[in-house]
């Protein structure tokens, strides 16, 4: 593969300027494809052709989209391998994890396919003699803006359930991890009509921001940087275009001293360094009890000594690089840091001099009002910090303008239940680090998101608007 096209209304479609990015794999510093580069007449094509497509796929019987959407899921499996090689040369995960996001994504779709003919409206008891009843419909044209770190899963938690309830979509990668996204409304076209999956890559300021600003768009479905988000929300303000959005995360995990520890150690590690780190739900802020902090920390450091950090494709690689060097500068800025403010517990280093790789890393004893403690750092640095009284804990762990995720580690049902009620997150999860399903909602609290759930019955909320009707019978 040499060069990837944007996918418009049907078509494999250069860019209207006709340029191309450089995609580069982080692994070994080399151009692997070059990747049409979108502007905002990109975008308004792509929005014009989801209009046009929207009329005839609201009106395809809903049993009849739920089973388009289980061909396009059972196509897009027979060519799970494919796509999860191109997603780890992109963002340059390991192959192993790749595919597992893949398979998540392929059994969002065919969740969702299973939702399309159950999305039904209310009759509701009114005065008089009158039949009174709601019905749920398709919103229109959304636009789907993705992250980076799980390109094409998290696009499809948005655009499945889009789909599903008769949307028509137009959807923006990442710039450093555009393949998948583009590859992907084009196996789509193979079995929905032409219009209904759009695909312009190219920058957020350009692509993205035409879609948000575009008055024909009716709902903007973003995974991406609290900062992003607070810029899209308002953007779209314009036009009052709705908008859902999934953002960041510094997440506590939290360790009792009744916990089974070797469970503990694996959430702690999982939660800290899959993906290479780089997730929302990221157990960034590990709180251990003072009673086994230290042999928790030493015996967590010589697991994390065992990693084995290379390219994503090779045998045997636990995690991969970063997604591209320029983030590495990023995240190498607060391991400095944390030199200055707490203890390197393990890592630190960058291991090799091609790619984008860096160790995991681990520091201990870091303040609480240290950047280490407060910042989405979004890369494998782990910080740790002890704690002893639980009205306390539970006041540092909520002290955070984030409010994702939280892991909770106790055999003690009491305990477990009262902190999961008190923690200020849309997700807790209980002796297991991390954990979501296509069925359970993916929900941020506070500035980790805004506008409903993604993943489970309730998103499909978010794609449809309520209609009343009242019918005079007498
Ligand atoms: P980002 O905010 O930089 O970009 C997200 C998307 O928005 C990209 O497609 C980007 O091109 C687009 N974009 C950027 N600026 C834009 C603008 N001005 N107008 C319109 N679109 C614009 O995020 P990222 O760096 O790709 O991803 C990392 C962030 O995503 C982290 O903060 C992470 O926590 C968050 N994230 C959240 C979840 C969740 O479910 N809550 C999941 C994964 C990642």
């Amino acid at each position: 593969m040499d060069k990837v096209l944007n996918f418009i209304d049907g078509k494999a479609t250069e860019a209207t300027t006709g340029a191309f990015t450089e995609d580069v794999d982080p692994a070994t510093d080399e151009v692997w494809v070059e990747v049409a580069k979108g502007g905002r007449e990109d975008a308004d094509r792509a929005v014009d052709a989801a209009r046009d497509a929207f009329p005839d796929w609201r009106d395809v019987d809903p049993s009849r989209r739920g089973r388009l959407l289980n061909e396009l899921a059972g196509r897009f499996r027979d060519r799970l391998d494919e796509f999860a090689e191109w997603e780890t040369r992109d963002n340059g995960k390991t192959l192993r994890e790749a595919k597992g996001d893949l398979d998540y994504a392929a059994s969002t779709l065919e969740y969702y396919a299973g939702l399309a003919d159950k999305i039904q409206g209310d009759q509701i008891p009114v005065p008089g003699d009158r039949l009174d009843y709601t019905r749920k419909e398709p919103l229109g044209v959304t636009a789907h803006l993705a992250p980076w770190n799980y390109p094409l899963q998290l696009l499809i938690r948005s655009l499945a359930p889009a789909l599903a309830a008769g949307n028509t979509a137009v959807c923006k990668p990442a710039s450093w991890t555009p393949v998948t996204a583009l590859k992907f409304a084009e196996l789509a076209d193979e079995v929905l009509p032409s219009g209904v999956v759009n695909a312009v890559a190219g920058p957020g300021g350009e692509v993205g921001d035409a879609l948000v600003t575009h008055g024909d768009v009716e709902l903007v479905a973003l995974t991406g940087s609290v900062e992003t988000g607070k810029h899209v929300m308002e953007a779209a303000s314009g036009s009052l275009t709705d908008v859902t959005l999934e953002l960041g995360g510094k997440c506590p995990n939290i360790v009792f001293p009744d916990a089974t520890t070797k469970f503990a150690l694996k959430g702690a590690q999982y939660g800290a360094f899959l993906n290479c780190g780089q997730m929302c739900w990221a157990g960034s802020r590990l709180f251990v009890h003072d009673e086994i902090h230290d042999e928790f920390v030493d015996r967590l450091a010589d697991n994390v000594e065992q990693t084995s950090v290379g390219p994503g494709t090779e045998e045997g690689v636990h995690m991969g690089p970063l997604v591209h060097r320029d983030h590495r500068e990023d995240v190498l800025e607060y391991v400095e840091q944390g030199l200055d403010d707490a203890e390197l517990v393990t890592g630190g280093e960058v291991p090799r001099d091609e790619g984008a790789f860096l160790e995991p890393t681990i520091f201990d004893d870091v303040p609480d009002d240290s950047p280490l403690a407060t910042d989405e750092i979004f890369g494998p640095v782990l910080s740790v910090f002890s704690w002893s009284d639980v009205d306390e804990l539970i006041e540092r762990a909520n002290a955070t303008d984030y409010g994702l995720y939280a892991g909770l580690w106790t055999n003690d049902l009491t305990t477990a239940h009262d902190v999961a009620h008190r923690i200020e997150a849309g997700m807790v999860s209980i002796n297991e680090y991390p954990v979501t399903f296509p069925m359970t909602p993916f929900v941020g609290w506070k500035e980790s998101g805004h506008g409903g759930q993604l993943q489970g019955i309730g998103a499909i909320d978010n794609f449809v608007r309520t209609k009343n009707v009242s019918v005079r019978l007498g």
